[in-house]
């Protein structure tokens, strides 16, 4: 028997006493939240996982060798309580704890473990940095607002191992020391001893295997899988995040989208008890660009993106020329009863579509006592009439335009919609908008690497109706068996049919402009496997965090994920990544040129 506990046995949670247990001998154990103390009883808060559970010790009732502990009790130390439930006076109730009708008159107190006073104070309410939080995260994960969105992750977890498992998935784990996979980001790579001068690449996803594993003819494979992107700085981004992948045989797109369509279906019940309806709404992606800007729509709200290159088209206005004579278009935006926004708040307006790429904007104001715009100068009131009537703006409007290359317009105008709605608060929060965004392009033109590449990835397969185009070299407009699932605006899962054939694998690499030698030379092995009875198959991934995110209204994916990095990928609380002993880089056959601390 332990010496410490002395066969003293926890009953139950802090949270799960309750009234129904009036009268009855409870043992807790957990944390000291807080202790007032009054003249002939003090109250403890006692917390553990579940909540906090008020302990109140009476002079008049309890025995002295429980005064005398409860006097040495500060914060954070770690007790076990044993005492009797009762009801809290009427006074001393508080509606808005779980737990707040009740007590525990305590018979025992033992300290199980003392603490230094905690860098700050482990409260649901205290104001705590960024920073601070993070280094001292095992603190931060006692507080009870902090602790639910784990335990939600969990329940959301489980919820789709129980799902997926239903519906005949086998779970199987792939590879963390690898071979670089095809999703576009830098790979975390990892030195080999055995093998000096050689590296593993950590798992962007799981992408070949689970193809693999469709080729050895598993048929229905999942995987909570942690991945690795080594990614520019970008906020809300962590280098290692979890997704919930899946692949499936002897599929099209519809049967993986109805069945994920169930999945999140299933999720939404059993964790917000919310009915989804049934089937989502599907939008093509050259309708999400041309009428949200984005392939992640939010569709909350009822603002859209129109074009009006074919009204401006012919007139002088050379900024609007220019781009429809590249290629691009003019489309605007309408901000409803803002015609009377600051110049200030305008200027702020076009700042943000500059992010995006956008020279700048024009605009229309629709005020009271008439109509005021930046291009007066080049239209006639008669041609800004028939903007204003295109957009389907109304007295006390403002209409926001852009011209440009497609992408730069869609990107800039994407935003401001979505810019203009939250200082409006059009949004409503506690509405769940799904939808799948499908027909993506095959390729798009980047224009960091001068190429065309995978808009998904090159496995990915091209629909039949554009395949002619594809084998002919069209790498334009061909439209690939890809789709989104969005959640209010947030990209929450994505996949693809993939390719079992071939020739079009082949001249995916060749349109990628992949030397086969260098496609074999990285995904030889896929392609062999295909040579051996590939079926048909595709599958998806949810981007766990980002889900647990949304669906517990958490404002960062760092707060649903135990230990997170921060922006620069360090991690706070170990100091990763840190320098290593020669010894470690000698064997490994590494020399470290150049440090960054050098380098500045
Ligand atoms: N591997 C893909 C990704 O990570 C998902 C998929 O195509 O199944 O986005």
């Amino acid at each position: 028997m332990g010496e410490l506990l002395n066969g003293l046995k926890r009953s139950c949670y802090c949270c799960d006493v309750n009234e129904e247990m009036t009268g009855k001998s409870v043992t807790v154990m957990g944390w000291v939240s807080r202790k007032r103390i009054f003249s002939h009883f003090s109250f403890i808060l006692l917390r553990d996982r579940s909540g906090i559970v008020q302990v109140v010790v009476d002079e008049q009732s309890s025995p002295e060798a429980v005064l005398a502990q409860d006097k040495l009790l500060k914060s954070e130390y770690v007790i076990a309580v044993t005492g009797t439930v009762q009801k809290r006076t009427p006074e001393n109730i508080n509606p808005k704890m779980k737990t707040g009708t009740i007590e525990i008159a305590a018979e025992q107190i033992k300290i199980l473990s003392e603490s230094e006073l905690p860098p700050f104070q482990v409260d649901e309410k205290a104001e705590v940095g960024t920073e601070l939080r993070l280094k001292y995260r095992y603190l931060d994960l006692r507080r009870p607002n902090v602790a639910e969105n784990i335990i939600l992750r969990h329940k959301i977890t489980m919820a789709a191992r129980n799902f997926l498992s239903d519906e005949g998935f086998l779970e199987i784990e792939t590879p963390m020391l690898t071979k670089s996979t095809p999703e576009g980001a830098r790979d975390y790579l990892v030195p080999s001893r055995v093998h000096p001068g050689n590296f593993y690449a950590l798992p962007q996803s799981p992408q070949l295997f689970k193809q693999l594993l469709m080729v050895s003819g598993f048929d229905k494979y999942f995987q909570i899988a942690r991945c690795f992107r080594d990614e520019d700085l970008r906020a809300d981004r962590q280098p290692e995040f979890t997704q919930i992948d899946m692949e499936l045989s002897f599929v099209e797109e519809d049967d993986v989208m109805s069945l994920n369509e169930r999945f999140i279906q299933r999720i939404f019940k059993e964790i917000k008890g919310i009915d989804i309806q049934l089937p989502l709404r599907r939008i093509p992606w050259i309708e999400a660009m041309n009428r949200y800007g984005s392939d992640k729509p939010d569709t909350r709200f009822e603002i859209e993106l129109k074009d009006i290159s074919d009204i401006v088209r012919g007139t002088e206005f050379v900024v609007f020329a220019s781009a429809l004579e590249a290629g691009g278009s003019v489309r605007a935006i309408v901000a409803p009863g803002c015609a009377d926004m600051p110049r200030k708040q305008i200027d702020k307006l076009v700042e943000v579509a500059k992010t995006y790429g956008a020279k700048g904007l024009a605009y229309i104001q629709l005020k009271e006592d008439g109509v005021k715009s930046s291009i007066s100068k080049f239209f006639s009131e008669e041609e800004t009439d028939r903007i204003i009537e295109a957009v389907g703006a109304n007295k006390g409007d403002l209409i926001l335009i852009c011209a440009d290359k497609n992408k730069v317009v869609w990107d800039a105008l994407g935003a401001l919609r979505l810019d203009v709605a939250r200082r409006l608060d059009l949004i409503k929060d506690d509405t769940y908008d799904l939808l799948w965004v499908t027909e993506f392009p095959m390729f798009e033109y980047s224009e960091e690497e001068g190429r065309f590449v995978a808009m998904h990835h090159p496995f990915t397969s091209p629909m039949d109706e554009d395949l002619d185009k594809f084998m002919q070299g069209d790498v334009e407009n061909v439209r690939a068996k890809a789709y989104d699932m969005v959640l209010n605006g947030c990209e929450v899962g994505g996949g693809s049919i993939r390719i079992h054939r071939e020739d079009i694998q082949e001249q995916t690499f060749k349109l990628l402009n992949f030397e086969k030698e260098d496609a074999h030379e990285r995904f030889g092995f896929l392609l062999d496997a295909f040579k051996y009875g590939a079926p048909p198959h595709g599958g998806l991934a949810f981007g766990l965090d980002r889900l647990v995110m949304l669906l517990c209204g958490a404002e960062s994916i760092r707060d649903v994920i135990a230990f997170p990095k921060v922006k620069d990928a360090s991690c706070l609380l170990t100091d990763a990544p840190n320098k290593v002993d020669e010894k470690q880089l000698e064997e490994l056959c590494i020399a470290v040129t150049e440090t960054e601390e050098e380098n500045v």
